[in-house]
């Protein structure tokens, strides 16, 4: 199981356990995430997989 370490709080979070945000730009879509646990934004979660 994937794990990501948010950047903001160091805390080891299952994909499935982020809070996706899929916005509509001009474009096409982006997706952003949500650390549960402190609120703080991932924005680039490849960057962050542990
Ligand atoms: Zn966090």
């Amino acid at each position: 199981m994937p794990k990501v370490a948010c950047p903001e709080c160091d805390r080891q979070i299952a994909m499935h356990e982020l809070e996706a945000n899929t916005v509509t730009e001009s474009g096409g879509f982006s997706t952003s995430y949500r650390c549960p646990y402190c609120r703080g934004s991932i924005e680039d979660v490849a960057d962050h997989l542990a």
